[in-house]
């Protein structure tokens, strides 16, 4: 054995101001409501005071997006918009470090996620719609606008989930009014920074920081145009109730209990790999984790071993290390939840095995954790964990994999690992699934659409289906 040598990001980079105010008509603004905490999940440190938004502040952020829209950004010209999509892009990349080590510092992820994934999609996003804003017209989907967008945001992908809001809005035409979720507002903050820096002009980019009841405020506004959220299937209910019989166009993004489907004839060690990466990347905070593996009965024991061995090197702890793996629960309220499920599958029945770990004592963590001996009906197979929580199940055939796939609520997203294209391919047929990969796992890419089915949500993000959410779609034949 040896000592291990930790090997810190610096974040001295990173300059966190006590307290924060709202980013309201490209300034930042005291707020008439109150305000509240950012903590470092991994140490339990309050970051900064951070203002709440008031139902007042939330109609100030509307109508200087309003009168942004109206008296600029719907006026100029797609090449205009796109200029400062690019120079916001290449200030995320010029920003990069700063921006990664803020995310990790505030969402507990681990400095290899937010540098080598987050960061740089990010920029990619906001480099592809700049692409398309003076394209419009080859959409499919129309040129016009629909003015003011609300935008509410989850804490897994803080400022990722931001690109995918803002930069399709912005490409479009619209104006925003984005939240970000109350325990990761500092990326948000600091993008609102970003868009000072490239001179956006004031109204077109709103952040509005505060908890459920400013998302609700946003969403209700009768002078939004727009919703598009992303967060849980209960919020997201509930936010389309609110906006029935109004005329507000919505996104919802919305959760998911991926499978995750191995074959016998799979190599297994990439397979395995690949199953790590499905639940244990950002600390299996991710919508579309393949959160169930279903393995073929065949090699499920093969598999089984080599999954704890690997699980066994997974190192857990300090966000910011370099060699970390998976980092800190977002939050405490996370954290109980995830105990609270694992505990009733263990009471269910199903056999847990944790990955053996030493856990900082400050902090909110959770050891990488498998349950094996899981059957359709148990709750761990069925609600979404949401935190590096595996459940296992087995096939015989790849039809009984595609009906246990299948057996859920959800659809946003599946995997598939074998050796044959042509099963690769009647697999992703039948699965109900938004995005099925095949022997990968989390792959983003900008150009791709995103999304899901059933209790997933509905609408796409991301590539050229992502503009048809932020455009009036008045071509011939489309409603208008
Ligand atoms: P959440 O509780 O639904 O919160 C999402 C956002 O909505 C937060 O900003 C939240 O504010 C706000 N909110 C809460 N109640 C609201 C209301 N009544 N009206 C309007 N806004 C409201 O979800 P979460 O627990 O933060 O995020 C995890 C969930 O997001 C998971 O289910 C995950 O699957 C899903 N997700 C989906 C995707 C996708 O693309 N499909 C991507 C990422 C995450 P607070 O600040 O108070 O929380
Ligand atoms: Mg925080």
């Amino acid at each position: 054995m040896f000592e291990y040598a930790p090997a810190p990001e610096s974040r001295a980079i990173v300059d966190i101001k006590p307290s924060y105010g709202l980013f309201i008509n490209g300034e930042f603004v005291d707020g008439n409501g109150t305000s509240f905490k950012t903590v470092n999940p991994a140490t339990e440190e309050v970051l900064a005071e951070v203002a709440e938004a008031s139902d007042v502040d939330v109609d100030e952020a509307v109508k200087a997006a309003r009168r942004a829209y109206t008296r600029v950004w719907s006026r100029m010209s797609g090449a205009e918009r796109a200029k400062y999509l690019y120079r916001i892009a290449r200030i995320i990349q010029e920003r990069g470090r700063e921006l990664a080590v803020l995310e990790s510092i505030d969402n507990g992820k681990p400095i290899k996620e937010s540098r080598d994934v987050d960061v740089p999609i990010v920029a990619a996003h906001f480099f592809y719609y700049a692409g398309w804003a003076d394209k419009l017209k080859y959409s499919g989907y129309g040129e016009t606008p629909l003015g003011v967008a609300g935008q509410v945001i989850p804490w897994n992908f803080p400022l990722l989930m931001l690109a995918w809001k803002i930069a399709p809005a912005l490409a479009c035409g619209n104006t925003v009014v984005l939240k970000p979720a109350e325990t990761t507002p500092l990326t948000a903050l600091l993008f609102a920074e970003i868009c000072q820096q490239a001179d956006l002009p004031p109204g077109v980019v709103n952040i509005v920081t505060g908890a459920g009841d400013t998302g609700r405020s946003i969403v209700s506004h009768p002078d939004v145009d727009k919703v598009a959220f992303t967060g849980s299937t209960e919020v997201g209910k509930a936010i389309a109730r609110a906006v029935a019989g109004s005329d507000k166009k919505v996104t919802l993004e919305l959760g998911g209990k991926a499978a995750n489907i191995v074959f016998d004839d799979a190599p297994l060690d990439q397979a395995v790999e690949g199953i790590v990466n499905g639940i244990f990347f950002n600390q299996g905070h991710v919508c579309c984790a393949g959160s169930r593996l279903l393995v073929q009965e065949s090699v499920a024991d093969e598999v089984m071993s080599r999954l704890k061995r690997r699980m066994a090197t997974l190192r857990v702890g300090d966000p910011l290390d370099k060699n970390t793996d998976v980092g800190a629960i977002n939050s405490a309220e996370q954290l109980a939840k995830i105990r609270e499920l694992s505990a009733i599958g263990e009471s269910e029945g199903a056999e847990r095995w944790s990955a053996p770990c030493d856990l900082p004592a400050n902090g909110y963590w959770f050891a990488p954790t498998v349950f094996t001996g899981v059957s359709q009906a148990h709750r761990i197979a069925r609600e979404e964990i949401f935190g590096p929580v595996l459940s296992v199940l087995t096939f015989r055939t790849p039809s009984e994999a595609v009906e246990k796939a299948n057996n859920t609520p959800f659809g946003l997203s599946a995997g598939v690992w074998t050796d044959k294209g042509s099963r690769i391919l009647s697999m992703a047929n039948r699965l109900r699934a938004g995005v099925v990969w095949a022997n990968t796992f989390n792959k983003f890419d900008p150009t791709s659409p995103f999304g899901g089915y059933k209790e997933s949500g509905y609408g796409r993000e991301g590539g050229r289906h992502g503009l048809e959410a932020y455009l009036r779609n008045t071509e011939k034949g489309a409603d208008a």
